[in-house]
């Protein structure tokens, strides 16, 4: 059976990377009926905390990226780390390194004014039991290195296809700190393999990891998973994704009015495309047309633009119920569901975020509207205040108030000023929107209903 990750580490934001790594994670579980877990790789006490660890947990749940297992915290399993390091130096495949810091740093530079890729020299592989014991006595701060095999290692990834590293390229590196915890490397490979991940699909970013884990995974004669690593994601400049380009976080877009499933349509095509031009899928259309065969090598490129065109058009298509749900927290007035549905309706059309929504829709719930004096300006004149004080009577004497109703109504005044019908219904429109456009002017009346729409016609005579 598959069984996927997501590995966060919780430094930060929930960023789009991320969030398409735990996509593509989520699409191929889902496809092949398989498990996708999170695992919260919080190993640097330092740099992770809770509330990132929160805010990825909250970020996952609005993307509707429901994990089977977890999260499992490596801060959490110390212990097994270092049970398995002590296993490989039993077994002579690590060893205990003293060197101090400063000796390290010294070493290093040197290989950089000689201009040579630095590895560690293994000095403390070569430590005489005597020169360990009197380092042990005086309690020296110790790690623990993986002594790497002098071969080459290889593996083919489903994406970029054959990757090498030649024999001695990789060098001693580091599997416990001197304060116990385990670095990425280690914990990844046992985790990954205690929670039989079959596939690894993350950021290309770890493709240079890899080896080191293969290495890992060979010495501990540990099944070998099979690696895909996702392409970069770029700005439209071809420069690494930043906050230039907009918003990292997927809880900013949250903010920003977009609704997951356009955040989530448009991140799923950041390094995959379904074939042909297809592009608007719905989650379940997306588990059913993906496969990693169709993930890109080339860099993708995050372009905000046609996120904010997929955001307009799943604010289109959704139901209206659904999209009540979503503009709750952006609404600053109440009213009556019904209403508030109808209001939706004729709305969400035009809207590009729920920002622009909530307040479309709430120009049909206020009371009284302000109207931008400066930008009606030409509207406001007196010919205009009598023609609509005028319809405004015609609507009180209507029983029935309805589309047809007004539109009867204003068509036959229009008739009686000898006046084109546009004549009337465009400053009708500023008068009951404080907008010069919107959605088509009856169906707006039937969803302002006739208190409101003859109170506005009235107090838009009355302007100053
Ligand atoms: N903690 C790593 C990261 O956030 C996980 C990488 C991996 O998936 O192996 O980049």
């Amino acid at each position: 059976m598959v069984r996927v990750r997501i590995a966060p580490s919780p430094t930060g934001a929930i960023h789009v990377g991320l969030a398409r790594s735990a996509l593509y994670n989520y699409l191929f579980a889902r496809k092949n009926k398989g498990n996708f877990i999170l695992r919260i790789e919080d190993t640097d006490p330092t740099r992770s905390t809770k509330e990132s660890t929160e805010i990825i947990l909250k970020g996952l749940s609005w993307l509707g990226l429901d994990w089977d297992e977890g999260p499992y915290f490596q801060s959490q399993r110390f212990p097994i780390y270092r049970k398995y390091a002590e296993r490989l130096i039993s077994e002579g495949k690590a060893y205990y390194c003293y060197c101090p810091k400063e000796r390290l740093e010294e070493e290093r530079k040197k290989a950089l004014e000689k201009k040579i890729p630095y590895q560690y020299d293994r000095r403390c592989l070569k430590l005489s039991q005597k020169e360990r014991e009197s380092l042990e006595r005086e309690n020296i701060p110790k790690v623990i290195r993986f002594l790497a095999p002098f071969q080459e290692v290889s593996f083919t990834d489903l994406i970029h296809g054959k990757i090498r590293k030649g024999p001695g390229e990789i060098e001693d590196f580091i599997l416990l700190r001197a304060d116990g915890t385990p670095t990425y490397n280690f914990a990844c490979v046992i985790d990954d393999y205690e929670m039989g991940i079959n596939y690894v699909i993350r950021a290309v970013e770890h493709i240079a990891n890899t080896p080191k884990q293969i290495l890992l995974y060979n010495a501990f004669n540990f099944p070998i998973p099979s690696f895909a690593h996702l392409p970069l994601i770029l700005g439209p400049d071809k420069k690494k994704l930043s906050k230039r380009h907009g918003a990292l976080s997927v809880l900013e877009y949250k903010e920003a009015g977009f609704l997951p499933s356009a955040l989530l349509n448009y991140l799923a095509l950041l390094g995959w495309s379904p074939g042909g031009d297809r592009e608007i899928m719905t989650k379940e259309e997306m588990i059913e047309l993906f496969s990693l065969e169709r993930v890109n090598k080339a860099n993708a490129i995050f372009d905000l633009k046609k996120l904010e065109h997929f955001n307009s058009v799943y604010i289109r298509k959704s139901e209206a119920r659904e999209l009540l749900n979503h503009l709750k927290p952006f609404l600053k007035v109440t009213g009556e569901e019904g209403r508030l549905l109808s209001a939706i309706k004729i709305s969400q059309e035009r809207a590009r975020t729920l920002i622009d929504l909530a307040e479309a829709v709430s120009i049909y719930l206020k009371e009284e509207i302000d109207y931008p004096l400066a930008e009606i300006k030409s509207f406001l004149t007196s010919e205009n205040r009598e023609r609509l004080n005028l319809l405004a009577e015609r609507f009180s004497s209507l029983l029935d108030f309805n589309k047809e109703t007004t539109e009867k109504a204003l068509r036959g005044l229009a008739e009686e000023l000898k006046i084109k019908a546009s004549e009337l219904i465009h400053p009708c429109r500023v008068a009951l929107t404080g907008k010069t456009v919107g959605p088509p002017l009856f169906d707006l009346i039937a969803v302002l209903g006739k208190d409101l729409t003859i109170k506005r016609l009235k107090k838009f005579s009355q302007l100053a």
